[in-house]
């Protein structure tokens, strides 16, 4: 052997002839090939794809199997065998044999007789390219491997980065979503926090802003004063006159309406850099910091005054409100916020005794009233706790027959000290704290009581009309109640007259039209009390069942004095006879009253001029008297 390359090597040696095989088995064998032999075509092929021998060795003429051409051409057909060389022996002058040995896909040939050198030359040759090809057809391999290793990396990572990039997507996408939704409920909360500090600090209904607000503000604009005496600032409490009434009257959506009109319009007489608050119900505070002096600041106050006096269209109502202002100043050096929001208030109550729409700049010396005030409240719960109230009667006269009609009930409280305090005081407190309801059917009670002994003492009957205020009016057991209590006392129903305000009467859908056709309905008479100074509609008072307008007594006291006045009396006795009711005029003082109501057909009579409200035993010698002599028969 003369190369490592072909050390191993295994060659087939194909030949029919044994001697030819033995010659060359033998050389080839000592060169250190490996030998096979075959002796015929069809061995040859088993051998070779057996086997897969380096090179094969070729006869050409092998009898009587198939040739060497034909064993050649199989071997190229095979797959397994196409690739092993083969190598041709022939005879020297077989050129014809040469070509096809070539054309059958032979590499080479090799004359005989064998010439050992030539057989090793081109063994050898072919074995080196074989190898070479060999080593070629691996690399290639190996690149080609490498390249679809590579290309199937390439397309694997393609498919990962594609994948990763639509879960990245994906994910951003997720992301994005939650980031939205997550500002979105940062927003919410955001805006949820801004509204409730914003409704913590204002009122829901004006949107001005409420008590704390106030108070907090008040707190800064103390402090600015404290530090710098000359920061001139005046509080003014704004309480609206009637609001109450407006209420009953026209219903709580119109009162709201009222207010939010109200807080608008007070708002646009002020500058940005004052506070006005709703600190509930019809009560308003200003902080005015833009009035540099007193005579600026009251300039303030008048014009909003002036603009709460201007009628309120509501609804198609046109409602009329005024109000009461109680002022204080920063000269009087306050250190604490109650003690401001307590003096305006005191000067309030002081601009509401002076008359419907004033204004009261605060003074020491008012304290006192706040106290009598708050000393109303004391006795009243306490005359609750120790039943001290007491029903005071007033006559009413049939002026045509001069005969005692009936009475008016009218309650008085005695307080701890024994004294007698007028339910003009008390009654209004009574109303606005919901005592009124107790009270009102205590009154009712002992009312009744009376009228049913008078009833059993005189043997006569006697007419009990008994005040009953709007809110005792809107309470669902009344009717049952009170029928209960007249068939306690075996009260002819008749003999009752239930006082009601004109608020009551406001338009034929309010709910309290159903309660007086109750009312009436059980056989209770039903009177308007103060007829002309309230909110009744004319339009619709023939819709309710009611049987008195009772002309108030302002009406009265001005018949004669003021010329035109009678012919309001006159308006309002006409309009009840046209709608079948009967007229008491209450407040007759005088005789010249006296006659000029009967004059104009009025009636029932009730004043001083007969009696002053008696406590009962009075009441009860007043009717022995006026029936034993009958006192004015004018
Ligand atoms: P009112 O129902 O209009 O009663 C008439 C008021 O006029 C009474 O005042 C009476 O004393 C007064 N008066 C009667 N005649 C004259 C007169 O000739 N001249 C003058 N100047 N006044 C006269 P009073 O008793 O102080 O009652 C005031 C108001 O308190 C009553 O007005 C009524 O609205 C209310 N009130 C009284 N008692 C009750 C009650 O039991 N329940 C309710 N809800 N309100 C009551
Ligand atoms: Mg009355
Ligand atoms: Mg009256």
């Amino acid at each position: 052997m003369n190369s490592e390359l072909l050390e191993n090597s295994t060659i087939l040696i194909v030949d029919d002839n044994p001697d030819n095989l033995d010659v060359l088995f033998d050389f080839l064998s000592d060169e250190g090939f490996e030998i096979l032999v075959a002796t015929g075509g069809e061995s040859a092929l088993e051998k070779a794809e057996y086997a897969l021998p380096d090179l094969i060795l070729l006869d050409v003429m092998m009898p009587p199997g198939i040739d060497g051409f034909e064993t050649c051409d199989r071997l190229k057909q095979n797959p397994i065998t196409k690739d092993i060389p083969v190598i041709f022996m022939t005879a020297l002058s077989d050129v014809e044999h040469k070509v096809k040995g070539l054309r059958s896909g032979a590499v080479d040939y090799i004359t005989k007789p064998i010439q050992h050198e030539e057989v090793l030359v081109r063994v050898g040759i072919h074995l080196r390219l074989k190898n070479l090809l060999n080593l070629y057809n691996r690399q290639n391999l190996n690149l080609q491997a490498e390249v679809e290793d590579r290309v199937f990396a390439q397309s694997a990572l393609q498919k990962l980065t594609t994948e990763l990039e639509q879960r990245v997507q994906e994910r951003t996408r997720e992301l994005t979503k939650t980031l939205e939704a997550l500002q979105k409920s940062q927003e919410t909360l955001l805006v949820r926090e801004q509204s409730l500090i914003h409704s913590a600090f204002h009122d829901a209904l004006t949107e001005l802003p409420n008590r704390f607000y106030f108070i907090e503000r008040l707190t800064q604009v103390m402090a600015i004063a404290y530090d710098n005496p000359n920061y001139f600032y005046i509080v003014f409490f704004i309480d609206l006159e009637r609001f109450r009434l407006v209420n009953d009257t026209f219903g709580n959506y119109i009162g709201d309406q009222l207010l939010k009109n109200v807080a608008h319009r007070a708002k646009s007489c002020l500058r940005d850099q004052d506070t006005i608050a709703r600190l509930g119900g019809d009560d308003f505070m200003v902080l005015l910091e833009t009035a540099t002096n007193i005579g600026e600041a009251l300039a303030i106050v008048e014009k909003i005054q002036a603009q709460l006096r201007l009628p309120f269209i509501i609804q198609g109502y046109e409602v009329i409100t005024d109000s009461s202002v109680g002022i204080t100043i920063s000269t009087i050096g306050y250190e604490r916020t109650e003690d401001i929001l307590t003096d305006v208030d005191t000067a309030m109550y002081h601009a509401k005794a002076k008359g419907k729409g004033s204004y009261e700049i605060f003074v020491p010396s008012m304290k006192t009233q706040a106290k009598e005030k708050l000393q109303i409240e004391v006795d009243l719960k306490w005359a609750i706790a120790n039943q001290k109230f007491v029903l005071f009667y007033q006559p009413i006269i049939d002026l045509s027959t001069n005969e005692i009609y009936g009475f008016e009930a009218l309650i008085r409280l005695k307080n701890n000290a024994n004294e007698i305090i007028s339910p003009a005081k008390f009654i209004p407190i009574a109303e606005e704290t919901g005592l009124i309801k107790e009270i009102g059917w205590w009154v009712i009670e002992t009312a009744c009581e009376q009228i049913c002994q008078w009833q059993k003492f005189f043997d006569v009957k006697l007419m009990m009309t008994i005040n009953l205020s709007a809110i005792q009016l809107r309470q669902i057991n009344l009717v049952k109640r009170l029928e209960h209590i007249l068939n306690h006392f075996s009260l002819s129903k008749s003999l009752v007259k239930l006082e009601i305000t004109e608020s009551c009467l406001i338009d034929a859908a309010s709910p309290e039209l159903k309660v007086l056709k109750q009312l009436k309905n059980l056989g209770i008479k039903l009177c308007i009390d103060d007829f002309g100074t309230g909110y009744s509609s004319l339009s619709c008072l023939h819709e309710f069942p009611i049987d008195t307008l009772k002309i108030d007594k302002s009406f009265v006291n001005r018949i004669g004095k003021i010329t035109g006045d009678t012919e309001v009396v006159q308006t309002i006795i006409t309009l009840a006879h046209r709608l079948g009711m009967d007229v008491v005029a209450e407040g007759i003082e005088t005789v010249m009253q006296l006659r000029l109501l009967k004059n104009l057909g009025c009636e029932l009579g009730q004043g001083y001029l007969f009696a002053k409200p008696l406590p009962v035993d009075e009441a009860t010698k007043f009717v022995e008297t006026w029936r034993s002599q009958k006192i004015l028969n004018i």
